[in-house]
């Protein structure tokens, strides 16, 4: 029988206990288990790099969650980037979205394209630079939508077509969507990647990553050997905090969009805001696409503040609610000056101030950004 997404979030890492009855899982620390001289697993578990029952248990909910056929998973979102750029081969041209996370952006840098990658950077929030960036060697496309942090949206539907009609793969990293508001390999895409850091673990205080696939392919089996063989994984401990986490991922979900819809729309009325950047608003220039291919629009809201880099970094200081703290898609609401963070590489204006939208009452929050944004001369 097919499970809804709350039933499956709120039953996360239950078993069958035999020998205890227990409701939640164990969490299986043990490194090594019991095989057959003669080389058969029983239980299909050998050493905890390789698998693990916990870890396994994790793989199996985050692949019902995003409808996928399989998932691995890291010790953290950085991880499991890195695995699908290494199941790459140098020479391989890659196209990413021009708005992406900055450790993905420094990775490839610093990393891949010293390896041999080609990377290149292109705005795919207009398709047209997506046809315009295809070469020979194009392999994979990579881009997160909503994006990070400018929260532009990406149209995934005609992506993916594209894509298709030319045998590039799509990974797209859904940290700032999540599978509550949307799944792209519901829409054709090859492979899924999380930061469980984020929302779906959700309490701020657990380092995770995943890849889900579409199809248990040559590439799948490829990053299956990566995660195995060079061993980012993530402790059997971690894997039940973000299980334990993933319990409460729908209604905490619903909070979190609650506010941010609230707060999006008081930001984008407010005289001391530039501009609201949010994919709920009408004034966002994806609204249109992120209303047909999400079923709610995150709770990750920036603006850009009036007066520049000096007043973006005094309103910061003049909130009260908010930490100033990097991360995202915890219970607490947190707020960061992303191009102090970012480094001069990044396209992300200096004015600009990002927001991770939390659990608090929303008039509290409001009331907080309000005097912050009024404090300023
Ligand atoms: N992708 C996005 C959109 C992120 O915001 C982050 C981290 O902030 C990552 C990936 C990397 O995840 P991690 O910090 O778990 O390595």
């Amino acid at each position: 029988m097919k499970h809804s997404l709350e039933t499956i979030c709120a039953h996360a890492g239950a078993v069958a206990d035999k020998l205890a009855g227990a409701i939640t899982s164990p969490v299986y620390l043990s490194t090594t288990y019991n095989y057959e001289p003669r080389g058969e697993e029983p239980d299909g578990f050998v050493y905890t790099r390789l698998n693990n029952p916990t870890r396994s248990q994790l793989e199996q909910i985050l692949t019902q969650l995003e409808q996928g056929e399989e998932a691995a998973a890291f010790a953290s979102g950085s991880a499991a980037a890195q695995a699908c750029f290494t199941s790459l081969s140098p020479g391989d041209h890659l196209i990413v979205n021009e708005d992406v996370y900055t450790g993905v952006r420094t990775m490839l840098l610093d990393i891949f394209i010293p390896w041999g990658l080609e990377v290149t950077f292109t705005d795919l929030t207009d398709l047209q630079n997506l046809e315009r960036s295809i070469k020979p060697n194009t392999k994979l496309v990579w881009t997160e939508s909503p994006t990070n942090p400018q929260l532009g949206v990406v149209d995934l539907k005609n992506l993916i077509k594209f894509c298709k009609s030319t045998q590039i793969r799509v990974a797209i990293d859904n940290t700032f969507a999540t599978p509550y508001c949307q799944n792209p390999l519901a829409l054709g895409a090859d492979l899924v990647m999380h930061s469980t850091t984020k929302y779906l673990s959700g309490h701020s205080d657990v380092l995770g990553g995943a890849l889900i696939t579409a199809k248990q392919d040559v590439q799948w089996e490829k990053i299956r050997q990566i995660q195995q063989i060079l061993g980012a994984v993530p402790s059997p401990f971690d894997c039940w905090l973000i299980m334990r986490g993933i319990r409460s991922f729908v209604p905490r979900m619903e909070t979190h969009l609650k506010n941010a819809k609230a707060i999006a729309a008081f930001l984008d009325k407010h005289p001391m805001v530039e501009k609201a950047l949010y994919p709920g608003l009408t004034s966002n220039p994806g609204y249109a696409i992120a209303k047909e291919q999400m079923r709610g629009t995150g709770a990750m809201v920036a603006i850009l503040v009036k007066g520049g880099k000096k007043q973006a970094i005094a309103f910061i200081k003049n909130l009260k609610i908010f930490t100033n703290a990097t991360s995202l898609g915890g219970t607490e609401s947190l707020v960061e000056h992303r191009k102090s963070v970012e480094g001069p590489e990044s396209p992300t204006p200096e004015s600009l101030v990002r927001m991770s939208i939390g659990l608090e009452n929303v008039d509290d929050l409001i009331n907080d950004l309000d005097q912050a944004l009024n404090g300023l001369k």
